[in-house]
C-alpha cells in the first residue's frame, strides 16, 4: 500500500480522488497541516503550471510524495476560456452564479458550445517533480442551467452520454467520467498502481 498525500482544502475533491482510486493499492490522505500552510500562488498560464506550483509548494511539507490538482473548464468557441481563470471569470472571488452568467453571457448567439473539464495532476516527492498527468471530459454549454447538484460550472455542463447536465448527475455518476477521476487514474497508471 503506497501512502499519497493530496494538497487541497476541498474535502470533495478529496473524496472524488478515493472515489476514483477504487480498489488501487494507494492511500489518499490529507497533508497534515495543510491549513497551517501559506497558501500557494497559483498565477501559472496553464493547469500544469499551477499543479506543479502548487506540489512543489506543499511536497517540502509532506512526508513522502504529495499530489496537487488545477482545474477548470475550456470552452472552444472562446479559445479555451475561462481555462485557468474559470474560478475567477467574473472577477476575483466571483460566485459560482456570477461565473456561470458571463459564460452565457459569451455564448449567446454562439452555436459551438463544446468545452471539457480539464485536470492536471502534478506529483512529486519533496520539491522534485517525479510526474504531471491530464484528465479531460467533453461536453457541451447549455444556454441555461439544469440541475441543483455540483457545483461551479457543473449546471450548465451537458454530457452526452449521460443525457443530463453534471448539476443533475449524482456525485458518484460524476465522478465515475470526471475530469479530476481521469487525471488520477493517468497517475496511477503511471505508479504502476493500475
Ligand atoms: P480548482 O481546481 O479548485 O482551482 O477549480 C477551478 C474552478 O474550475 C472551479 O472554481 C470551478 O469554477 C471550475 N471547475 C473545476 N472542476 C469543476 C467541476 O468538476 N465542475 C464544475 N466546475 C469545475
Amino acid at each position: 500500500m503506497i501512502r499519497l498525500d493530496c494538497a487541497t482544502g476541498n474535502q470533495g475533491k478529496l473524496r472524488e480522488f478515493r472515489l476514483a482510486a477504487g480498489h488501487a493499492p494507494v492511500e489518499i490522505e490529507l497533508l497534515p497541516g495543510y491549513r497551517d500552510i501559506p497558501p500557494c500562488v497559483e498565477d501559472g498560464a496553464t493547469f500544469e503550471e499551477n499543479a506543479i506550483r502548487k506540489a512543489r509548494h506543499y511536497g517540502v511539507h509532506a512526508p513522502g510524495l504529495l499530489f496537487a490538482d488545477d482545474s477548470g473548464l475550456e470552452v472552444d468557441a472562446l479559445g479555451g476560456a475561462p481555462g485557468v481563470y474559470s474560478a475567477r471569470f467574473a472577477g476575483p472571488h466571483a460566485s459560482d452564479e456570477a461565473n456561470n452568467r458571463l459564460l452565457l453571457e459569451k455564448l449567446r448567439g454562439v452555436e459551438n458550445r463544446v468545452a471539457r473539464f480539464v485536470c492536471a495532476i502534478a506529483l512529486v516527492e519533496r520539491e522534485r517533480v517525479r510526474g504531471v498527468y491530464r484528465g479531460a471530459v467533453e461536453g457541451v454549454i447549455l444556454d441555461g442551467p439544469r440541475g441543483e447538484g455540483g457545483f461551479g460550472y457543473d449546471p450548465l455542463f451537458y454530457y452526452p452520454p449521460f443525457g443530463c447536465t453534471f448539476g443533475e448527475a449524482s456525485d458518484e455518476r460524476k465522478f465515475s467520467v470526471s475530469h479530476r477521476g481521469q487525471a488520477l487514474l493517468a497517475m496511477l497508471r503511471g505508479l504502476g498502481l493500475r
